[in-house]
């Protein structure tokens, strides 16, 4: 929002210009407001998007039954669920129907 030097009435923007409503005064807007930042925000989303999506296809597989629907390959990862008496324990995401199950002790 900008407002007129001469008779402070609200002004339009007109290009690269503040052009007052009431009695035409103009002056020159200033670099670095909206147009500038817009730019900037827009691509360091799509960056982040870009990201996460790699990060999903990097999971490390292994061979495991699902005992959802049969396939034997499945994402894995480790986890400490109770420091005490328990040690990491293996879980796993089946790539085919996205099953989670635990590794069992044996
Ligand atoms: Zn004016
Ligand atoms: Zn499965």
């Amino acid at each position: 929002m900008e407002f007129c030097d001469e008779c402070g009435s609200m002004m339009k923007t007109e290009g690269d210009l503040w052009v007052c409503g009431s009695c035409g005064a103009e002056k020159p807007r200033e670099e670095a407001t909206e147009g500038g930042m817009v730019t900037t925000q827009g691509q360091e989303e799509g960056e982040i998007v870009d990201l996460s999506e790699s990060e999903e296809d990097a999971r490390p597989t292994t061979e495991a039954h699902c005992p959802e629907c049969g396939n034997d390959r499945a994402f894995w990862e480790m986890k400490q669920i109770r420091a005490a008496d328990e040690s990491e324990t293996r879980f796993f995401t089946c790539t085919e129907c996205d099953h989670k199950w635990r590794e069992d002790d044996h």
